[in-house]
């Protein structure tokens, strides 16, 4: 049987010491020359990854950062004074940075950015970046979108565009955490693995560009049906009278078991920090898993692939996402909205 590493590229784990060391050797035609950087969208996710990424910058590099939210950079270069620039606009941000990476809430604002740093195609040849660019967007979205913002940048020459999803949640960007699912030609791999080191614990290349969605997709619907299945069961369970805690014992050692039920299981006081027991705050906002159980619907569709139970779920989600009492919440308040025992 063949591993996981055979079949696709090997994951990569670079200490913080060898993403330095490389760092200076990748991004600076001569020891002299500094490097420079563009970041793009300082959201929830943004906001603490650029901060991990210009604390692990060397001193000298300079980071232009870019946000539609004026607060959000401002607050960035008022807690990260040295090395950092506001870029005007996104398109000074793709002049003045060889490395540039975006992390955008929904498929049209990667498409509108994009096509503002690339558009028109002769000025990124200019002006004193001499290296490739490397254009690394970690939004989640769908693979079609990512596809052609790659391709306008490849055919125009204005450099090389890789997507690199990532999981972990802010938590995981806070901490620099994070999983990195990226999707790129082999000659960025090494690159774009000691930059996303930077940020995250674990970079793992699926396959050319558009696999990172693809692996983030696959994995997220999994998630969603996973959630709304573990909420259905415990709550049969409970109805049937029994105890929460005994029936998650059972399946957490049996073969329903799954991240919802062993580790962000929906029954309050069943698993002790799960966002269940604090009436469903934090975790993973039900809005997000519904984006991106639609985004995995939507590629599926795209390549005529048949799913049984992904629209089903959607609707489900669609309601909870509209319900007044679970609105905003960690998505394992499906349960609340299925009548569970709380
Ligand atoms: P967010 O809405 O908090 O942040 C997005 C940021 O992009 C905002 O600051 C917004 O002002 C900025 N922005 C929007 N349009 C822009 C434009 N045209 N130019 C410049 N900036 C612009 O979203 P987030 O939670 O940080 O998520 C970002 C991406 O990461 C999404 O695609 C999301 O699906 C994905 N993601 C999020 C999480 C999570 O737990 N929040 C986890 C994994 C992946």
């Amino acid at each position: 049987m063949r591993t996981f590493q055979a079949i696709a590229s090997p994951l990569r784990r670079i200490s913080p010491i060898a993403v330095h060391q490389g760092a200076r050797r990748c991004f600076s035609k001569s020891q002299n020359l500094q490097a420079t950087w563009g970041f793009i969208g300082l959201g929830r996710m943004g906001f603490p990854m650029a901060k991990n990424l210009r604390t692990k910058l060397p001193a000298g590099d300079v980071l232009f950062i870019q946000d539609v939210n004026k607060d959000a950079t401002k607050k960035f270069l008022e807690e990260n004074p040295n090395g950092v620039r506001i870029a005007d606009n996104v398109r000074e941000v793709a002049e003045k940075s060889e490395t540039i990476i975006t992390v955008l809430p929904e498929p049209h604002h990667v498409a509108g950015v994009y096509k503002s740093m690339i558009e028109p195609p002769n000025l990124l040849k200019d002006g004193f970046i001499t290296k490739e660019r490397l254009f690394i967007d970690c939004s989640t979205i769908d693979p079609m979108t990512s596809r052609s913002v790659a391709d306008a940048a490849h055919s125009s020459g204005q450099g090389k565009f890789i997507d690199a999803p990532m999981s972990g949640g802010v938590v995981g960007a806070q901490a620099g955490t994070l999983t990195f699912m990226i999707g790129a030609a082999p000659e960025v791999v090494d690159r774009a693995t000691e930059i996303l080191s930077m940020m995250g614990r674990r970079v793992l290349h699926l396959g050319d560009q558009g696999s990172g969605l693809h692996g983030k997709l696959a994995n997220n619907y999994l998630l969603a049906l996973n959630n709304i299945a573990t909420a259905e069961a415990m709550n049969m369970g409970i109805q049937w009278g029994l105890d929460p805690k005994a029936l998650a014992g059972v399946i957490n050692i049996s073969t329903g078991k799954c991240w919802p039920s062993e580790v962000n299981n929906p029954v309050p006081g069943v698993i002790e920090g799960a966002p269940a027991g604090r009436d469903y705050e934090g975790g993973f906002g039900v809005a997000l898993a519904n984006k991106d159980l639609k985004l995995a619907i939507k590629a599926c569709k795209e390549h005529g692939i048949k799913t049984a139970l992904g629209d089903q779920a959607k609707a489900f989600y669609d309601e909870v996402e509209a319900a007044p009492n679970c609105k905003g919440r960690d998505f394992s308040v499906v349960y609340r909205h299925l009548g569970g025992k709380e």
